[in-house]
């Protein structure tokens, strides 16, 4: 079903009336993890002031130890609801338990799939029959077969409406959180059909990388970048380092610029 074989154009996904697919690269921007009311709205009004046209927030997070911060649920989930009355700004949240899906797709826009969870097929079943867009990142241990096989799970619950994210994969190094395989993107897009987008936060792990691992990937083609904002990064309650703060964003604007939303 997301083969190319079968659907040689290439498809857009709608996600609250912002398409992402050929012709333009949709910025996604907002918080990592939902913290308060405060915080999402200014990182919410700091990305569309970068152009972005897309919320991303987390409000269950999923963690490597199981004391760090775990997101707000459902309160979070109201923010998010919240900020999008305020800004306009579509919401992508991630849904880390088949048991949520509902409960979150009724909140957002578009569901997300973590790159830990890229092949819990209870869940990836579960998104499927939402009626909702899904964001599927490609799990860290994952080839790109084995992401295109997830999205298969998605689609086959008759939802054709996932957009593939490659936000790094594991390999020896360790200067970098992951390492960006910027080859997926035209790998993916020319295995499959849906549009692919890159994640330059959660990859590199690092604020000087984000710029320019965005331009590696819109060079490579990439339909969309997902990029965490922080008003106050040396507070977040989640992956801080990585976050683009208000002195960056002149610049990520300025990349998004030669690309207008096709609305
Ligand atoms: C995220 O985008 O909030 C996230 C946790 O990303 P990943 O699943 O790629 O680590």
């Amino acid at each position: 079903l997301v083969s190319r074989d079968n659907h040689p154009e290439r498809s857009t996904v709608r996600v609250g009336g912002v398409p992402i697919g050929p012709g333009t690269v949709t910025l996604i921007a907002g918080p990592c993890a939902v913290e308060t009311p405060e915080q999402t709205l200014q990182a919410a009004r700091m990305a569309a002031a970068a152009g972005a046209t897309l919320l991303r927030g987390g409000a269950y997070k999923p963690r490597t130890s199981p004391y760090a911060f775990q997101g707000l649920g459902e309160a979070g989930l109201r923010i998010l609801a919240d900020v999008r009355e305020r800004t306009g700004l579509p919401v992508v949240t991630e849904v880390v338990d088949a048991g949520d899906v509902a409960l979150v797709a009724s909140y957002a826009d578009m569901l997300q799939v973590g790159t830990r969870n890229a092949q819990n097929f209870a869940l990836l079943q579960a998104v499927g029959a939402a009626g909702k867009p899904v964001m599927l990142k490609r799990g860290m241990n994952a080839t790109i077969e084995e992401w295109l096989m997830a999205a298969e799970y998605i689609a086959q619950r008759g939802n054709l409406d996932v957009v593939l994210c490659e936000r790094g994969i594991r390999t020896f190094e360790t200067a970098t959180r992951n390492t960006l395989d910027v080859s997926a993107v035209p790998l993916a897009q020319r295995l499959s059909h849906l549009p692919v987008i890159v994640d330059p936060s959660h990859s590199g792990g690092h604020r000087d990388l984000v710029l320019p691992l965005t331009r590696a990937a819109i060079a490579a083609g990439a339909d969309g970048v997902i990029i965490d904002v922080h008003p106050r990064p040396d507070q977040a309650l989640c992956d801080g380092p990585q976050a683009l703060v208000d002195g960056d964003l002149d610049e990520l604007a300025r990349v998004m610029e030669r690309f207008p939303p096709l609305l």
